[in-house]
C-alpha cells in the first residue's frame, strides 16, 4: 500500500479521502492556500503544507507548488481529489514524470476523454451509442454550420469540446441565431478553458441525467457500480442525486454497465470514473465521461458498500480490486442533497462564519463535510460545504430520512440551500420519482 499521499484539494472531499487513508494505514499531507489553515483536514492530516495564498490559481491549481509539497515531505502519491487539477492531464503526466503515483487514469485517458469530442468518438467506436453532431470541431464556414444544424435538426446545443462544470454550452433554436451563439461559446471557451474548440450536440427534449460508476484496475479487472439519478440541476449542475435511478430495471442496468465496463477495457481504464448519459425513452445517450471522483460518489457506496476512494488507492498502489462484478448488489436507495452557502432562491454565494451548527443523525444519516461551528466558509471558492445522505431499504424511506434530516440540521451565521431541499422534498412530482432535467428550474420558476 502506499506509504505517504498528498491531498491536493480542500473541502470535504479532502476530508473525505483523508479518512480512507486512516483505514489504509497511508500517512496524509494537507497542501492548503493560506485562507484554508482552519480547515478540519489540515488539523488532522500528519503532515500539512501551505503552498500559496487564497486564489485558487495560485495555490490549489499551482501545479509546481503541488508538487514540490509532495517531494519535500516524502510522498509516493497524489491524490488530486475533484475539480481544481483532478482533470488536468499535464498535471498527471507532471506528477508521473516527477516520479510519484497520480490517484486516477493514466493522463493519456485523462487527455482523451477530457476532450468531449474525442471521448465521444471513442465511446461510438465501442457501441455505446451518442446524439447526432458533429464529428469533428466546428469550422468558421457557417454555412457548413448551418446546414449540420439543419440536419441534425433544431433545437442543437453548440458545446466546448474542453468544457465543464455546466459552462460553455448554449442552446440555439434557429438560423438566425446559429452565428452568435457559436462566436459567443468560442470567446467563453478560449477565456475559460483555454480551449476554442467547439461541436454541436442535438438537444434531447426532458431526458433525464443517468450516469453509472466505473471501477478499473492495472490487472485487467473493470466492474460497474450501477447508476446514479442526477437529474435535479439548475444551470446544468447537480443538486440532488440518488442511487440507483428510479424505474430502471435490473436488467437495463446491468445492460448498459457492461457497456461502460466493455468501453474501459478498450481505452485501457485505471482508477475511478463516471459515463454521463441522457435517458429519454428507453435510451441512453453518452454525453461525456468523468475520469475522477465525483461529488455524488457516497449514494453507490451507500448502495453498493463499496468504499469508492479506497478502491481508487488499493489500484494506484497496484493492488487489484477488491470486488468482481458478481460481489455488487444494489441495496435499498440512497440519496444525497449537495449543501451549498448560498441564499436558497438567488443563489447568490453567502460566505461567513458559521455560528450555530448541528447536525442530523439517526439510521441510514451520512454527511460528509469539513465544516464545524466556528469555521469561516472564505469567498475563494466553490459554495459548496457538504453532502447530506440518506440510504434505507426503500426510496420512500430514504426520502423520509433525508426530509427528517433536514428539519434536524441547523447552520446559523451563514444562508444555505436548506430551504430549497426542504422545498424539494415536500415536492409531488420528485416524491414519485424520475423528473427530467428540466423539471427543478421549472418549479423554480428560473427556467
Ligand atoms: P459538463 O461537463 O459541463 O457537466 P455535460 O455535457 O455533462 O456538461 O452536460 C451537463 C448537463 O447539461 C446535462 O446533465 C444536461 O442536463 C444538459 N445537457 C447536456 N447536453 C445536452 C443535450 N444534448 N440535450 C439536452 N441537455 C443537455
Amino acid at each position: 500500500m502506499l506509504d505517504k499521499l498528498v491531498i491536493a484539494n480542500r473541502g470535504e472531499i479532502a476530508l473525505r479521502i483523508l479518512r480512507a487513508c486512516r483505514e489504509l494505514h497511508i500517512k496524509t499531507v494537507a497542501v492548503h492556500s493560506s485562507a484554508d489553515r482552519d480547515q478540519k483536514h489540515v488539523r488532522l492530516a500528519d503532515e500539512s503544507v501551505c503552498i500559496g495564498p487564497p486564489p485558487a490559481r495560485e495555490s490549489y491549481l499551482n501545479v509546481p507548488a503541488v508538487i514540490s509539497a509532495a517531494e519535500v515531505t516524502d510522498a509516493v502519491a497524489i491524490h488530486p481529489g475533484y475539480g481544481f487539477l483532478a482533470e488536468n492531464a499535464d498535471f498527471a503526466e507532471r506528477v508521473e514524470q516527477s516520479g510519484f503515483i497520480f490517484v486516477g487514469p493514466r493522463p493519456e485517458t485523462i487527455r482523451l476523454i477530457g476532450d468531449k469530442l474525442s471521448a465521444i468518438a471513442t465511446m461510438k467506436r465501442s457501441g455505446i451509442r451518442c446524439l447526432p453532431g458533429s464529428d469533428s470541431p466546428l469550422s468558421d464556414d457557417m454555412e457548413e454550420n448551418l446546414r449540420l444544424a439543419r440536419d441534425i435538426g433544431y433545437p442543437v446545443m453548440i458545446k466546448a469540446a474542453g468544457g465543464g462544470g455546466g459552462r460553455g454550452m448554449r442552446i440555439v433554436h434557429s438560423d438566425a441565431t446559429l452565428r452568435n451563439a457559436i462566436s459567443v461559446t468560442r470567446t467563453e471557451a478560449a477565456s475559460a478553458f483555454g480551449n476554442d474548440a467547439l461541436y454541436m450536440e442535438k438537444v434531447l427534449d426532458g431526458p433525464r441525467h443517468i450516469e453509472v460508476q466505473v471501477l478499473a484496475d492495472e490487472h485487467g479487472n473493470v466492474i460497474h457500480l450501477g447508476d446514479r439519478d442526477c437529474s435535479m440541476q439548475r444551470r446544468h449542475q447537480k443538486v440532488v442525486e440518488e442511487a440507483p435511478a428510479p424505474g430502471i430495471s435490473r436488467k437495463l442496468r446491468s445492460r448498459i454497465g457492461e457497456h461502460c465496463v466493455e468501453a474501459c477495457r478498450a481505452m485501457g481504464y485505471r482508477s475511478a470514473g463516471t459515463f454521463e448519459f441522457l435517458y429519454k425513452d428507453g435510451d441512453f445517450y453518452f454525453i461525456e465521461m468523468n475520469p475522477r471522483l465525483q461529488v455524488e460518489h457516497p449514494v453507490t457506496e451507500m448502495v453498493t458498500g463499496v468504499d469508492i476512494v479506497k478502491e481508487q488507492l488499493r489500484v494506484a498502489s497496484g493492488e487489484p480490486l477488491s470486488y468482481r462484478q458478481s460481489d455488487i448488489d444494489i441495496r435499498g436507495h440512497a440519496i444525497e442533497c449537495r449543501l451549498n452557502a448560498e441564499a436558497p432562491y438567488t443563489f447568490m454565494p453567502s460566505p461567513g462564519t458559521i455560528t450555530h451548527f448541528h447536525l442530523p443523525g439517526g439510521p441510514g444519516i451520512r454527511v460528509d463535510t469539513h465544516v464545524y461551528q466556528g469555521y469561516t466558509v472564505p469567498p475563494y471558492y466553490d459554495s459548496m460545504i457538504g453532502k447530506l445522505i440518506a440510504h434505507a431499504e426503500t426510496r420512500p424511506l430514504a426520502l423520509a430520512r433525508m426530509t427528517t434530516a433536514l428539519t434536524e440540521i441547523v447552520i446559523d451565521g451563514i444562508e444555505t440551500n436548506i430551504p430549497l431541499h426542504q422545498r424539494i422534498f415536500s415536492d409531488a412530482a420528485f416524491i414519485a420519482g424520475a423528473v427530467n432535467i428540466h423539471y427543478l428550474e421549472k418549479t423554480l420558476g428560473t427556467e
